[in-house]
C-alpha cells in the first residue's frame, strides 16, 4: 500500500465532504471523481436525511459518469472516497466501467466500529474486491482512521 501525496491530498477533500455531510444531517461519507489528468471532475456527499438512503456519493458518482464521458474516459478515472463503497455502489461503478478507487477508511474499519457500538448495518460489508473483483482497490489510509472514526461515531453510535 503506497499512497501518493497527491492521493492524500484528495483523502482529505473526501473527509471534508464526509464532515459536510454529518453537519447537514446525512451519513458522513464523500467522494470524488478524477480524471486521467488529475482533474476532479465531480465531487458529492451522502445525501440520505430525506429517507432515500441509496443517495451515496459514489452511486451518484457512477451515475454522472455515464452521463458525462465515454467508455474509454470513465475507464481511465480514479474514485476518491472517505470510506470503502457497499456492495450497493461497489457494483455500480464496475457496471459503468470506473477504474481504480481508493479510499479512506474500509468496509471492515466501519463494520468494527458498528459493532463496538452495537448499531449493525443492514447491507453485508463486503469488501469492494469480492463484488468488484477486476476493479484496482487502494486503501485503508492510517492518517484517516481517528478523524473518520469519530465523524462515524457522531452519527452511528446510539
Ligand atoms: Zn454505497
Amino acid at each position: 500500500m503506497s499512497l501518493r501525496d497527491d492521493d492524500l491530498t484528495r483523502l482529505s477533500r473526501c473527509v471534508e465532504l464526509a464532515r459536510e455531510a454529518l453537519d447537514n444531517g446525512d451519513e458522513p461519507f464523500g467522494s470524488i471523481l478524477v480524471d486521467a489528468d488529475g482533474r476532479t471532475l465531480f465531487e458529492d456527499r451522502n445525501r440520505v436525511k430525506d429517507g432515500d438512503h441509496t443517495r451515496h456519493p459514489e452511486f451518484a458518482i457512477a451515475r454522472w459518469a455515464v452521463d458525462n464521458l465515454s467508455p474509454a474516459e470513465r475507464a481511465h478515472t480514479t474514485v476518491y472516497t472517505s470510506g470503502e463503497h457497499c456492495p450497493m455502489c461497489a457494483a455500480a461503478h464496475a457496471w459503468v466501467g470506473l477504474g481504480r478507487i481508493v479510499y479512506a477508511t474500509s468496509s471492515a474499519q466501519l463494520s468494527g466500529w458498528l459493532q463496538e457500538w452495537d448499531a449493525p448495518p443492514p447491507v453485508a460489508p463486503l469488501p469492494i474486491t469480492t463484488v468488484a473483483p477486476r476493479v484496482t482497490v487502494e486503501g485503508p489510509a492510517a492518517e484517516f482512521a481517528e478523524t473518520m472514526k469519530a465523524l462515524y461515531e457522531a452519527k452511528f453510535r446510539l
